[in-house]
């Protein structure tokens, strides 16, 4: 198996900020996997809150890449185990990794991800259409310029009652609520009881990653669904958030790839909880693996693509909340230049 990898920093189309910060780029890893002259790609954006950067992934990279190469690929599980176990604290990687293994695969076998594990894509969910934190008549307007079914707001702000009450004015979109860990538990109890009738679906990570005890309180009290997304990083935290969550936020790059993605779901159904699969603003390589899990999920959350004004390859349309698949195997992408 022959590797390169190459990085990029994708620019957003307007910067984007939630309750940690404002970023005007995304920056991103895609790695491509080569084996019979086959290939096979695969993503990791950085994200500064889980503290792996793109030079971190690379350095990383560049110290096992030999390992990798030997590797005798013949199934994209084994090759998440083995990546796994050689980059033990960097899921990073190892997410960019298995979504080449993945792609790969598909494309040796010629079927498209979501064939060869079965699923029926006649009932997919929409995905949302994302609008960071900003003046009110901004996130109004930004809201205009995109159409869409659903929107997430994001919130964590003095005005996120009066946020939600003047965007209610404008549309009669299913709107959910990512509040990036920002509130109390007293706190987001109030709120919640407001945009439950300001008709809000459900909400995301109101509590701090850690405030098992405020999550208690609130899961017992909240009239809105609570997902977890902070909280619900790896694995092992799905039985955690199990009676503190009514279901999880699961991404791809946070939790190290497809595989292990689809035991959480797994894990996640047996313990009777809802499941979302979440973005980290991917470009269109990590965006349309995220696609061939869509019939196994609840909701999305899958528009990189739209908020960056730059992408790496073609993958996915959108068609108003959509999701179109690209006609190659694998996951379908195709990227450019590489
Ligand atoms: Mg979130």
């Amino acid at each position: 198996m022959k590797i390169k990898y190459r990085s990029y920093n994708l620019r957003f189309k307007h910067p984007f900020t939630i309750s940690r910060g404002t970023k005007t780029h995304q920056p991103t890893l895609i790695v491509e996997l080569e084996h019979f002259g086959i290939k096979g790609y695969g993503e990791a954006p950085a994200i500064s809150y889980y503290n792996i950067p793109v030079e971190k992934m690379i350095e990383d990279l560049e110290t096992k890449k030999a390992f990798i190469e030997k590797f005798s690929f013949t199934d994209p599980e084994r090759f998440w185990h083995y990546c796994h176990h050689l980059f033990p604290k960097n899921s990073f990687l190892v997410c960019a990794l298995d979504i080449a293994g993945w792609d790969l695969f598909g494309k040796m076998k010629r079927k498209k991800l979501y064939e060869l594990w079965g699923l029926d894509i006649s009932k997919n969910s929409m995905t949302d259409f994302t609008i960071g934190i900003d003046a009110v008549d901004v996130m109004v307007d930004k809201m205009k310029e995109t159409p869409w079914p659903i929107y997430k707001i994001k919130l964590g702000t003095e005005h996120d009652i009066e946020i939600i009450t003047e965007l209610r004015k404008h549309t009669s979109s299913v709107i959910r609520i990512d509040a990036n860990a920002a509130w109390k538990a007293d706190e987001a109890l109030g709120k919640i009881n407001a945009f439950k009738h300001l008709g809000v679906e459900l909400i995301e990570q109101p509590l701090a990653k850690d405030d098992w005890e405020g999550m208690k309180f609130l899961f017992k009290r909240s009239p809105l669904p609570l997902f977890a997304d902070e909280s619900c990083v790896a694995e092992t935290d799905v039985q955690k958030c199990h009676n503190h969550f009514h279901g999880i936020n699961i991404k791809l790059t946070k939790c190290s790839g497809i595989t292990p993605a689809r035991r959480m779901i797994t894990k996640a159904r047996e313990l009777d909880m809802k499941i979302m699969v979440g973005s980290m603003n991917e470009s269109s390589v990590g965006t349309s693996a995220v696609a061939h899990l869509l019939p196994l999920l609840d909701h999305v959350d899958m528009d990189g693509p739209l908020l960056l004004a730059e992408d790496v390859g073609e993958g996915i349309k959108f068609n108003n909340g959509k999701i179109i698949y690209a006609e190659g195997n694998g996951t379908g992408v195709i990227v450019n230049d590489f």
